[in-house]
């Protein structure tokens, strides 16, 4: 029992900067990204599970109508939610991921569903909810997912025409309406996700998203594949990852750095740094990602202005940071 333990997390990543943000908005994001570490640490610290880490704290996450995620997800063309998550257990990579859910509360307990109790790994609406349903998961009515500002991000989506990546500061959501600032409609992104090492030294990871605003034609993005959006694999590194899927997708993210890691031996940092802002920058695939190896070191890039994240050790202090700076 002498294994490093951590856990890291992100509660998206985008243009974020500190003259917009209110001291009580502020406050708030730094309160709830916190809390949802301190509860999946807590899971390490008694000796549980990496993976059992990684979907406590997404849970906590999703419950907080201020992350891109469950609660607080953005609105697609149509006018309602489709949401994505996924997670992997870096002992055996086994994984497991849902696309479109619109009722399950929480859809990283379906991607764990779809792990544990089928032979896929991912699986669309509406096999998911009769998935979520057979086990008794939580399910929600719209009016949960509802919340007021990313109605109003919906809105503006729509005028100017294009889907949007909506994860910032929010402007009024319905549970806190005074905390919020908007500062920048149109380049905004979030989803939320952690990675963890356990006592054991196993890695996990998981991802959760409400995609981006006014995407149509069930569109999805890397949040829930395997690969690009998440990834852990104890011989290298377990990673989740917030930004523009399309670029994600395309440049299978959290796999190169492993890839990296594996056939070139490279650190966790330096694999990081390669695909974040070696490649995904220099073609405008804007986000980041929080990471962790096999010896409990922590990376937390991003190319964005700023990145909602936070990090636990056993052999280091409580991180809670938004800005690059
Ligand atoms: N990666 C997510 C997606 O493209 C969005 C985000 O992370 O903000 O669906």
């Amino acid at each position: 029992m002498d294994f490093p333990f951590a856990l890291a997390l992100h509660g998206g990543a985008g243009t974020i900067s500190r003259t917009l943000m209110t001291a009580e908005a502020e406050q708030k994001y730094r309160l709830a990204l916190q809390a949802a570490l301190e509860t999946g640490y807590d899971v390490l610290r008694h000796g549980g599970a990496a993976l059992d880490a990684v979907q406590t704290a997404v849970i906590s996450l999703e419950d907080c109508p201020l992350f891109n995620a469950g609660r607080g997800a953005v609105f697609t063309h149509e006018g309602h939610h489709e949401m994505d998550a996924s997670l992997m257990d870096g002992r055996d990579r086994a994984a497991g991921a849902v696309t479109g859910a619109r009722h399950i509360q929480n859809p990283i307990r379906a991607a764990r569903l779809v792990m544990e109790k089928t032979e896929h790994v991912l699986l669309a609406y509406p096999g998911n909810e009769e998935l979520a349903r057979e086990y008794g998961l939580a399910m929600q009515p719209a009016e949960y997912f509802f919340t007021q500002h990313r109605y109003d991000q919906l809105q503006e989506a729509l005028t100017e025409g294009r889907m949007r990546l909506d994860h910032s500061q929010a402007k009024v959501p319905l549970a806190e309406p005074a905390a919020f600032v908007d500062e920048d409609p149109k380049k905004k992104m979030g989803t939320v996700g952690a990675v963890a090492r356990d006592q054991h030294g196993n890695l996990a990871a998981a991802t959760s998203t409400g995609g981006m605003t006014n995407k149509r034609y069930s569109r999805i993005g890397d949040s829930p594949i395997i690969g690009a959006g998440t990834f852990a694999d104890n011989r290298t590194c377990a990673i989740s990852c917030t930004g523009h899927g399309e670029f994600f997708l395309r440049a299978m993210v959290a796999h190169d750095i492993a890839c990296l890691m594996e056939y070139r031996s490279l650190s966790l940092a330096e694999a990081c740094r390669i695909v974040v802002h070696d490649k995904l920058a220099p073609v405008g695939g804007e986000g980041g990602l929080v990471a962790i190896d096999g010896t409990g070191q922590i990376a937390l890039p991003f190319n964005s202005d700023g990145m909602y994240r936070a990090s636990l050790s056993s052999k280091g202090s409580l991180y809670v940071g938004i800005y690059k700076d």
